[in-house]
């Protein structure tokens, strides 16, 4: 969806942005947010169903978050965390472990989710002195080099990039609509474990393996949701290997899976947990957390940082933290999802288009097929409903390795009647699709 509008904005970007990030859809002039709405140039209110990409989670510009980040401002901006400490980067170093998985309580402070896999990634090598990462295919974890290296939802993201960081293998997802060999849980889950120890016989001992990377909710990959015993299971397979289990809850982090993190959610302990996105409600932070008798063994200056866990951002997300709190915002989300979810459920049983329907939490997602076909994936019927949806004021995303799945992940804090109201929008432009 590039070049057809020539707007004075349009041409500004076409002149000036990289086309690699900013040719994306739809480009909207945006003046100000607040909470659930985007108001921009022309003078459209619209709906922000993505939060920013899973970021906004409190809403924008929640008052709280934005007063924490102002007076934080006047005192001090930046910290080189190592040479200089502020107070919110110290309080937030002991307000996380509080909210995280238990036991993680060391941290690498970064600013983006590609950073705080990076960082995952190094330190795993660096503490187990083995070589090798398995990943899944369908993953995203990162634009930077190695964060790319273990992202394989589309070939456009590493075209023209090889060589990437040697020694990743790519495991099955457990894609449930798309495993070959059928879809209860059992069989999911063991097509999935399976490949993972057909990387073991044939491409890398269990013995060189650093890390198992996983995100426990597939995010770009189209919010696939693993069946219950995966994520126990990969633990178990860590385990009898001494293999780290690394999770990366960038997009599930913080909230938006109806828990803190999704870890609780499936009852799994991370050895490492990458985290971003949410964590500051859109200032900039990325944390890489382990517990302290890893991550202790990542000795002074074989990693760092100039501007990672800035003092305005630690003190966003220590204001996240009591808004998440103080309005009960994980038990809200848990609601709207489950509100979100079985509307999109009936809509799928009106438009046979709909070949699948799934979420978690404020997660939610339909898979859009070629009506009749074998599940042919059609990303051009995606991007003709997310039209469809910003013309009638609500912004969503596409996801999936073809563009061919929509998806919701709106702020925790939305109201029944917003999501009424985003499911009537969906069901409209839904009907519109020839
Ligand atoms: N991991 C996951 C699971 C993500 O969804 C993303 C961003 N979509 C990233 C990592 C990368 O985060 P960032 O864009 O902040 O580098």
């Amino acid at each position: 969806m590039a070049r057809q509008k020539q707007t004075k904005q349009d041409q500004t970007i076409f002149q000036h942005f990289a086309p690699s990030l900013a040719e994306d859809w739809p480009r909207l002039p945006v003046t100000h947010a607040e909470g659930l709405y985007l108001y921009t140039e022309d003078g459209r209110k619209i709906m922000d169903f993505i939060s920013g990409i899973a970021v906004t989670n409190v809403g924008h510009n929640h008052p709280k978050v934005v007063a924490a980040a102002r007076a934080q401002m006047e005192k001090l901006v930046h910290n080189p965390v190592g040479i200089v400490f502020s107070e919110p980067v110290l309080q937030l170093s002991e307000a996380l472990p509080n909210v995280m998985p238990g036991g993680l309580d060391m941290f690498f402070f970064g600013n983006s989710g590609a950073e705080a896999v990076e960082g995952s990634l190094k330190m795993a090598r660096y503490v187990t002195e083995r070589p090798v990462v398995i990943a899944f295919k369908g993953s995203f974890h990162g634009r930077s080099y190695g964060a790319a290296s273990v992202t394989s939802v589309k070939s456009k993201y590493r075209k023209q990039y090889e060589p990437f960081v040697p020694g990743v293998y790519f495991a099955e997802y457990p894609y449930s609509y798309r495993c070959p060999l059928g879809d209860s849980d059992e069989i999911v889950t063991a097509w999935s474990l399976d490949s993972i120890n057909e990387i073991f016989r044939h491409y890398a001992d269990p013995s060189q393996v650093a890390a198992i990377l996983v995100e426990p909710v597939q995010g770009e990959g189209g919010y696939i949701v693993p069946p219950a015993d995966f994520l126990p299971e990969l633990r178990e397979i860590c385990d009898a290997h001494g293999i780290l289990l690394l999770l990366d809850e960038v997009q599930t982090g913080f909230g938006r899976t109806g828990e803190m993190f999704a870890a609780k959610v499936f009852d799994v302990q991370p050895d490492i947990l990458a985290a971003a996105k949410g964590i500051a409600n859109g200032f900039p932070l990325g944390v890489t957390a382990a517990r302290s008798e890893l991550m202790s063994r990542w000795l002074a200056g074989s990693h760092g940082t100039t501007f990672g866990g800035s003092p305005i951002s630690c003190a966003a997300a220590l204001a996240v933290q009591e808004v998440i709190r103080e309005e009960n915002l994980l038990e809200n989300a848990r609601m709207m999802g489950k509100v979100l979810l079985e509307g999109f459920r009936t809509l799928q049983k009106k438009y046979d288009r709909i070949g699948d329907v799934r979420g978690l939490g404020l997660m939610v997602a339909m898979e859009l097929i070629i009506p009749g076909s074998e599940k042919t994936p059609d990303g051009k019927a995606a991007a003709q409903v997310l039209e469809g949806c910003l013309e009638r004021g609500m912004l969503g995303y596409m996801a999936g390795h073809d563009g061919q799945v929509v998806r919701l992940m709106p702020p925790l804090n939305i109201t029944r009647a917003q999501a009424e109201q985003a499911l009537e929008i969906l069901d409209a432009s839904l009907e519109a699709v020839k």
